[in-house]
């Protein structure tokens, strides 16, 4: 007889584990959503951006892509914040960082334009730490392998959704920027970083052909939807299960 009620007790017991465990599975199918920080650059304290190239600048451009891409990832059921919320604003190139950490992103866009000789648009991620003014040393290593991974799948979508509307450069570290070789490796935004963050350099917008393609709408908008098809392509790390004991606790019912 005992005995007998020492096993009813342990299946109600696992019972109730077991529905313990349903719940849970319960909660897990509804995650938190993955939070995208997107960044427009500029002007920050390196530049203003304004500076007028074929017959646009970089902060509005970014800050017009920006709006585009948040529409799109708010439409795919991302949470997004950003940066900025006026075209002017200023913010130092550390406060971005230090903004996606405090909203818990899980990415970090840095969007951008570059100017040189060439053409097309790349993805920039950091390989390895670099050194602020101040000292600070960074990105940590598990932020440094979420940047690769964010940098490889942004990538991917943007070659699929631009392909024969941009030259495609491929994905390059903040090693092969100026900024970020004259610190180490790292850029600002990249060294402050605690998610995993990519800079994206759009178009080079002193090429006339690229200029045009990003100052019109229809540009504007493929470029948000390419970039918005990268994000879905990243699998943000889950958080840790949280520990708890899988065994009941011994009874002294014997
Ligand atoms: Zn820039």
């Amino acid at each position: 007889m005992k005995l007998f009620t020492a096993l009813a007790l342990l299946l109600a017991l696992s019972h109730g584990a077991a529905e313990a465990r349903q719940a849970s599975k319960g909660r897990a199918k509804k995650p938190r959503r993955t939070v995208v920080c997107i960044d427009p650059g500029h002007p920050s304290e390196v530049a203003s951006g304004r500076d007028e190239q074929n017959g646009t600048n970089e902060t509005a451009v970014a800050w017009a892509v920006a709006v585009r891409l948040r529409e799109s990832l708010r439409a795919r059921g991302y949470e997004v914040v950003m940066t900025k919320s006026a075209e002017d604003e200023l913010v130092r190139n550390r406060d971005r960082a230090e903004f996606a950490n405090r909203n818990g992103a899980d990415i970090m866009l840095r969007l951008h334009c570059d100017a040189s000789n060439a053409r097309g648009f790349a993805v920039y991620y950091p390989d390895r730490q670099g050194q602020a003014k101040d000292g600070t040393v960074g990105p940590a290593p598990p932020v440094i392998e979420g940047s690769r991974r964010a940098a490889r799948t942004v990538h991917a979508g943007m070659a699929r959704r631009l392909a024969g509307a941009l030259r495609d450069n491929g994905v390059r570290t903040d090693w092969q920027t100026k900024v970020g070789r004259e610190q180490g490796g790292a850029l600002t935004g990249s060294i402050f970083s605690r998610v995993p963050v990519v800079t994206i350099e759009m178009v080079v917008l002193s090429d006339a052909s690229d200029a045009e393609f990003i100052k019109s709408e229809t540009g504007q908008r493929r470029m948000a939807d390419a970039i918005a098809d990268g994000v879905a392509r990243f699998k943000a790390p889950l958080p840790a299960a949280p520990t708890r004991k899988a065994k009941a606790r011994p009874r002294k019912a014997r």
